[in-house]
């Protein structure tokens, strides 16, 4: 990881970068670049072994004037301040692009999940909730998984909120299990939302899907539905990562047998038809058509954007990509497909799990993927749009609206009092 430049520089220069071309007034600038509330908690658990220990974490609320807050919530050992809220303010451009009526935010615990036990994690989760309790809600702020949190995570986190309010509350969280009314579809909707933004750009280029070559770096939930996808979809999968390390095979890989081997092993290193073990780092150059970062921040930066040879980059992470790394990757004409138009599908998805909880419906997995398929391409084409119309990447041209979209709705609904 390039130390560099951290996610919320990242994020501000980006901001600072829309903000200039729209030719925003200096307050609302401001106003876009801080959250505005964050929340900063240390949560008592009990581990297993008896003792207590003091977790740190965090609910960042970026902006909320187009709808309330929506974001994950984050389980990872590099969890600070900064990130949580560079974070947040991808959230809000996301669901200004793909025009869902939601404001950003993202929660974060600082911790290794890898050494928490189920029972500890569900302890933590327990906790952590009932400490935001006041900040969160239906109409407030709807949280949703992220790294290393998953259904069963929403599911603690439904009853935690449910037994407080003294009723069941599902629309206060997604991304739940199906049986306490999570969406179908949802647990796929990031990578499918990923991959229907890849097949737009593979248009736009003349490319052909079928026997391209793709390169996943990350095989968490979103890295390994991305790669299934693909795998079902004809393209093939040359090589995918986890955070242990990497694997590859010019002749593709089969990624439900790696997922069985993970299962198994914890990783997806050493699996038998691998030819190469690789590095996180190796698999962002290696010869291929599509590269999906599914990982962490700051994946692409300017040490290594000169070597990369796809053609098409996903952008399934957030904030894989440094604002360097962009202009090096514009030069080289690579398509880069960024974070907050390329992942917007499962919050999307999100989304329409919420409006299925309010209106105590449940939609078919056809009616929710039909409907992310429109508003994915909705989006793709608003974006594109942009792009030409302003003769810029698509990183900016998604910025631009998604920035103007918000400071838009701010500037409506006028400043109180
Ligand atoms: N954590 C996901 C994201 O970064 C999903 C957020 C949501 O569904 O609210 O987009």
């Amino acid at each position: 990881m390039n130390k560099e430049i951290g996610p919320l520089d990242v994020a501000l220069e980006q901001l600072d970068i829309a903000a200039e071309m729209l030719e925003l007034d200096p307050g609302i600038h401001v106003f876009l670049s801080r959250p505005k509330r964050t929340l900063s908690v240390s949560i008592p658990i009990r581990r297993d072994n008896g003792n207590i220990c003091i977790l740190w974490g965090c609910r960042v609320q970026h902006i909320d004037a187009r709808g309330p807050f929506k974001g994950g919530i984050r389980y990872h050992p590099n969890v600070d301040l900064a990130e949580v809220t560079a974070l947040a303010m991808w959230m809000t451009w996301k669901c200004a692009i793909v025009d869902i009526p939601y404001g950003g935010a993202k929660g974060g615990v600082c911790c290794n999940p890898k050494e928490l036990s189920q029972a500890e994690l569900e302890r933590l989760t327990r906790r952590y909730i009932n400490m935001l309790l006041d900040f969160i809600g239906p109409h407030r702020d709807v949280p949703a998984p992220d790294i290393y949190t998953n259904a069963q995570t929403m599911a603690w986190i439904m009853d935690t909120y449910s037994r407080f309010k003294g009723y069941s509350v599902p629309e206060c969280v997604t991304g739940k299990p199906i049986i306490l009314g999570g969406s179908e579809g949802r647990v796929e909707a990031t990578s499918r939302g990923v991959m229907i933004s890849i097949k737009e750009a593979s248009k736009r280029l003349g490319m052909k899907m079928k026997g391209t070559k793709v390169a996943v770096q990350g095989f968490g939930n979103v890295g390994w539905n991305a790669a299934k996808i693909a795998f079902d979809t004809g393209i093939k999968v040359i090589a995918v990562s986890d955070s242990r390390g990497g694997i590859h095979n010019p002749q593709g890989l089969n990624p439900y047998k790696v997922f069985e081997h993970k299962k198994k092993t914890g990783s997806v290193q050493g699996f038998k038809t691998a030819r190469n073990e690789i590095t996180n780092a190796e698999l962002l150059e290696l010869d291929c058509d599509i590269l999906i970062p599914a990982a962490l921040e700051n994946q692409i930066t300017k040490l290594n954007a000169g070597k990369i040879k796809a053609k098409i980059i996903g952008e399934a992470a957030n904030g894989p990509t440094t604002p360097q790394a962009d202009k090096i990757l514009r030069e080289k004409d690579i398509f880069l497909i960024p974070d907050i138009l390329a992942n917007s599908g499962g919050v999307t998805v999100s989304y329409f799990e919420w409006v299925q909880n309010l209106t105590r419906e449940h939609w078919t997995l056809k009616q929710v993927n039909e409907k992310l398929e429109k508003i994915m391409i909705k989006a793709f084409d608003d974006v594109s749009k942009t792009m030409e119309k302003e003769k810029t990447d698509m990183r900016t041209a998604a910025l631009l609206l998604g920035v103007g979209r918000v400071a838009e709705a701010i500037e409506t609904l006028g400043l109180w009092p």
